[in-house]
């Protein structure tokens, strides 16, 4: 069996076309472009390069963006002092916060500085409740764009065993989340989970969410499982391996080219709906 590819790239495009109308149309009757503010502390050149994207990327679908850029030696209190100040800043529709912060930061405490409106990348304990409790809010990026992808080849979730390898709050267990909203039967693996083969051999969808190059053996897949792979590891290697998966999976996303357009695509439109919703 080789499996369908979900092509994220192609998904992406369509979600950034509408986007950008609805830029376009939020423009023409504010006078103003919808606006992102990224935060970016210190010198990560994965994270300045992951920034320069979602940058680069609203400029081309009519957003505007603004940076801002803080030392790697910026307290907690400072940065919870600008995030705060962007929170409170009109003409600011979305916040990004890049993740990770330097390690002395406290993370947790800069997100919960972002007002639950302009939550764009859906990181606060607010978002994550609204998401849990199927209430309206603004979905973790990565996981509200791993659904969307799905979506569009219209992928059955409905009584699928699901297995999230991952438990990250931004990632590992808002996705496993939204496929439970989904009525999948979710299982959660993670660093102490003792048989991560036996667990990924059962399920219908995988969705490997580690930061471990190939992780996910090929011949643990399910013949005709849906596999989701959203890490990304230097070299462009996900945490699947992925030519072996592909050869027993039903659908699989391939990295680059699955999650990760995915992502910036929702952040986009994400802050576009910010916008609406406070005008
Ligand atoms: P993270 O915070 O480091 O979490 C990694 C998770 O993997 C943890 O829950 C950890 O378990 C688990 N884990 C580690 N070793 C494991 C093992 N041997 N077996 C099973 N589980 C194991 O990472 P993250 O932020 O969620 O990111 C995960 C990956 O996704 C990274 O490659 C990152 O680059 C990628 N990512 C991609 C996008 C995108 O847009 N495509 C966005 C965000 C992240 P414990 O909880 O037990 O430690």
């Amino acid at each position: 069996m080789s499996a369908q590819i979900l092509d994220g790239t192609a998904v992406s495009r369509s979600l950034l076309e509408s986007t950008a109308e609805r830029a376009r149309a939020f423009t023409d009757n504010t006078g103003r472009k919808p606006t992102l503010a990224t935060v970016l502390v210190g010198d990560d050149p994965a994270s300045q390069t992951y920034v320069r994207m979602k940058r680069s990327r609203c400029e081309r679908v009519g957003l505007s963006s603004r940076a801002v850029e803080l030392p790697a030696d910026t307290s907690t209190d400072r940065l919870v002092e600008e995030v705060s100040a962007l929170s409170s800043d009109a003409s600011v529709d979305g916040i990004l916060l890049q993740h990770p912060v330097p390690a002395h930061i406290d993370e947790r405490a800069a997100f919960e500085a972002i007002a639950p409106g302009k939550d764009v990348d859906g990181v606060t304990m607010h978002s994550f409740a609204a998401m849990a409790f199927g209430e309206a809010g603004f979905h973790s990026c990565t996981p509200g764009g791993i659904l969307r992808l799905l979506d569009a080849y219209e992928v059955p979730l409905s009584g699928k065993r699901a297995v999230v390898v991952g438990r990250s709050p931004i990632l590992g267990k808002p996705v496993g989340m939204l496929l439970l909203a989904r009525d999948a039967t979710v299982t959660y693996c993670h660093s102490r989970t003792a048989d991560l083969a036996a667990a990924v051999r059962e399920a219908d969808v995988v969705v490997a969410a580690v930061g471990k190059a190939e992780l996910v053996r090929g011949e643990w897949i399910k013949p005709g499982a849906v596999v989701v792979d959203a890490g990304y590891n230097p070299g462009n290697v996900g945490d699947v391996e992925y030519a072996a998966a592909a050869e027993r999976a039903g659908y699989i996303t391939p990295v680059p080219g699955g999650v990760g357009p995915m992502t910036i695509a929702l952040l986009l439109e994400q802050t576009v709906q910010a916008a609406e919703a406070k005008a």
